[in-house]
């Protein structure tokens, strides 16, 4: 019996220092190796795959270059946000964007973001905005998760622009499932009158840059920004992390 016993133990202890040896040893989010340098978020051989270009401004929906009309404009009452991104959804972006949004990995989150500023922020500097708006999630959801990774986009946004971040104009009023689990109609369906602006703002006549980490069919920031326009806003533009398409998100 006191031999099995010992046998758990070690066996406790064994697992317990495996466990400490992996959370006290940073490893690179995109492809698992020790890190040589650890205050560096990733290793040199994932740093040199997030080298995009960016994009933008091209249509939030179909990503078709903006000034050329697009069927989704012409099918749409409202005006279409223009879209900027950074990186298209490759295996070390998809692994990051995990990372970040899931893992709560929110240094690594805050590189992303600078590094797709150094890519776009003179494109979207260009225009003036009066504030910065993370795509909302329900209060519990955030509490569930303990922090929004939009908002950490929009505050490293607003660092590197100086524009002031507003985190309560736009609401998420309804519960909604993991747009990552489901079809492209359905992610419409979902998402469907699932903002609001709250009334104690004045907002005619404003524009804001609403922040996403992945915009995918374009379903979420299309339903804000709706929402944005009935509380007054009269210009929205959408920056987010990666542009994904939906065979490649799903
Ligand atoms: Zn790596
Ligand atoms: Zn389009």
């Amino acid at each position: 019996m006191s031999k099995m016993l010992s046998n758990i133990t070690e066996k406790t202890r064994f697992l317990l220092d495996e466990l400490f040896a992996f959370i006290s040893t940073p490893r690179c989010p995109g492809c698992g190796i020790l890190l040589d340098n650890p205050r560096l978020p990733l290793c040199p051989a994932c740093e040199l795959k997030l080298s995009f270009a960016g994009d933008g401004p091209v249509c939030l929906i179909c990503r078709s270059p903006r000034g050329v009309s697009c069927n989704c404009q012409e099918n749409r009452i409202s005006v279409i946000p223009h879209l900027y991104y950074w990186a298209t959804y490759s295996p070390v972006m998809r692994e990051l964007i995990h990372q970040f949004k899931f893992e709560g990995q929110l240094k690594l989150g805050k590189y992303l973001t600078l590094a797709a500023l150094e890519i776009i922020a003179d494109r979207i500097a260009s225009q003036k905005y009066d504030f910065i708006i993370p795509v909302p999630m329900l209060k519990r959801d955030k509490r569930k998760r303990s922090f929004n990774q939009t908002e950490l986009i929009a505050d490293t946004i607003s660092e590197r622009l100086d524009i002031a971040v507003n985190y309560s104009i736009l609401k998420k009023v309804k519960k909604t499932r993991l747009q990552a689990n489901l079809g492209r109609e359905e992610r419409w369906d979902n998402i469907q009158n699932a903002f609001e602006v709250s009334a104690e703002f004045n907002l005619d006549g404003s524009s804001c840059l609403l922040a996403d980490d992945i915009v995918t069919t374009g379903a979420t920031c299309w339903e804000a920004t709706k929402a944005l326009y009935t509380g007054g806003v009269s210009k929205v533009t959408v920056f987010t992390l990666v542009s994904s398409h939906f065979d490649e998100a799903s």
